[in-house]
């Protein structure tokens, strides 16, 4: 039975409806024909040309990302613009691209966030919306402790905002760029925030009033998303009995030893 890049869609709209997505976003099959034919699949947080490359060499018809290329609207595509480029080659090779952005932020089974949860352990897990809290096993837990923890669960660096031995029952955990989602936080209960990124006010804010803010790089928050929608994505296709190989993307975006 052949693969298409619609069956592909149809199940990442079943997990992660791309009707749920934040009005500016820009989701779904973004290049490509929803009739192509698909053998391999490469996931990966963003089509970087490291990303590109890497399909290339896998022979990938298909790569999903989490970030959406053509994100600002894009108006013109030149190959001498970084995103241009990127956008030219993938229609010159074929490659056809899907993403799913805050769609699969608020699945509880494939978002970035979830996959921190899980690496923690948190217990009595809710969501609301983009946040996801749930209380440490071991309660209560000194923020110092908890950000070696953070740290031995992520590929980034983290950042702590606030004093070492602040006691943390409940931890909030939002993966990306969402460090205003700290003050619902800290209304639904939490002690602690981890994010991608935070911002200078807001850190001011939240310390302020004794709450701490984790920042765990938006790399760091969200790669845990790319294998877990891989392997979800290959148990389907497995159960389905497609020959269809899905791979996990091994490139870091900023550099360093372990990038591509
Ligand atoms: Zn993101």
């Amino acid at each position: 039975m052949r693969l298409t890049v619609r069956d592909v869609y149809d199940w990442i709209n079943e997990i992660a409806p791309f009707e749920t997505a934040e009005s500016y976003d820009n989701v779904g099959l973004l290049i490509g024909s929803m009739g192509s034919e698909v053998s391999k699949i490469l996931v990966a947080l963003d089509a970087t040309p490291a990303v590109v490359d890497e399909a290339k060499k896998l022979k990938a018809e298909l790569i999903i990302t989490h970030h959406p290329l053509m994100f600002r609207g894009t108006k013109r595509i030149l190959d001498d613009d970084y995103e241009g480029a990127v956008i030219s080659s993938l229609i010159r090779e074929k490659i056809n691209l899907i993403a799913a952005h805050t769609n699969l932020d608020l699945s509880p089974e494939y978002s970035g966030s979830i996959g921190l949860v899980k690496a923690l352990h948190l217990e009595n897990v809710r969501q609301e919306g983009f946040l996801y809290l749930g209380e440490l096993p071991d309660a209560p837990v000194s923020a110092g402790e908890l950000r070696k923890r953070i740290s031995s669960c992520e590929k980034d660096l983290v950042y702590q905002f606030g004093t070492d031995d602040a006691q943390i029952t409940t931890l909030c955990i939002s993966g990306g760029a969402y460090d205003e989602g700290f003050e619902r936080a800290r209304a639904l209960g939490a002690q602690a925030y981890l994010t991608g990124e935070v911002r200078h006010h807001n850190a001011l804010a939240a310390i302020g009033t004794g709450f701490v803010l984790y920042q765990g790089g938006h790399y760091g928050t969200e790669a845990l998303l790319v294998p877990l929608l891989a392997q979800g994505l290959q148990s389907r296709l497995d159960m389905l009995k497609y020959d269809v190989t899905v791979f996990v993307s091994q490139c870091r975006p900023y550099g360093g030893s372990a990038s591509c």
